[in-house]
């Protein structure tokens, strides 16, 4: 009976112990699952003094507008939004927001534009040069990813206040993810 029992039990264990412990990929602040960068992003967008804390292999991104982290490692290693170099677009508000990291545009140009011209030609613009493949978003944006979709999104609130119609980014792969 024991024999029996026991073995069972082993397997058990065995396979529980194989899984990646599920709290790896939540933010340690916010629990959160964020999404993967590259090692190679948190490095450019660290402040330099936090450089030398960088020494992981796997690092996510969380994008939690409430949330002050920015980067978690598996190696522990965190990094909130004191310790980058540019404010996140996902945790910060106002003019000063950016929107698109590869060619500069803030929240502000698009309130500008429509303050000064009624419409907003900012995501046509993004969208034809990242067609061009003139885009970095996988080092450039802080999380990582093509900033079109938040772009969008963020474009259509704010055409929204003015009770404008905008034209929209063309969705397209502009980062291979
Ligand atoms: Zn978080």
């Amino acid at each position: 009976m024991s024999d029996y029992g026991g073995a069972e039990g082993q397997t058990g264990i065995t396979e529980i112990s194989r899984k990646h412990p599920p709290t790896n990929a939540q933010c340690p602040a916010c629990e959160d699952v964020g999404r993967k960068v590259e090692r190679q992003t948190v490095l450019h967008h660290v402040r330099p003094e936090h450089l030398s804390r960088v020494n992981g292999e796997a690092y996510r991104f969380c994008a939690t507008p409430s949330c002050t982290v920015v980067y978690y490692g598996e190696d522990g290693a965190r990094f909130t939004v004191a310790d980058v170099r540019e404010p996140v677009t996902e945790k910060t508000s106002g003019d000063a927001r950016p929107i698109c990291y590869c060619f500069g545009f803030s929240e502000g140009d698009v309130r500008r534009e429509l303050a000064c011209h009624g419409a907003i030609t900012i995501p046509q613009q993004i969208s034809r040069l990242t067609k061009a493949a003139m885009c970095a978003c996988e080092v450039r944006n802080p999380s990582g990813a093509c900033c079109l979709g938040l772009v969008n999104k963020i474009v259509k609130q704010l055409a929204d206040e003015h009770k404008t119609t905008p034209v929209l980014a063309e969705a397209h792969d502009c980062c291979a993810q």
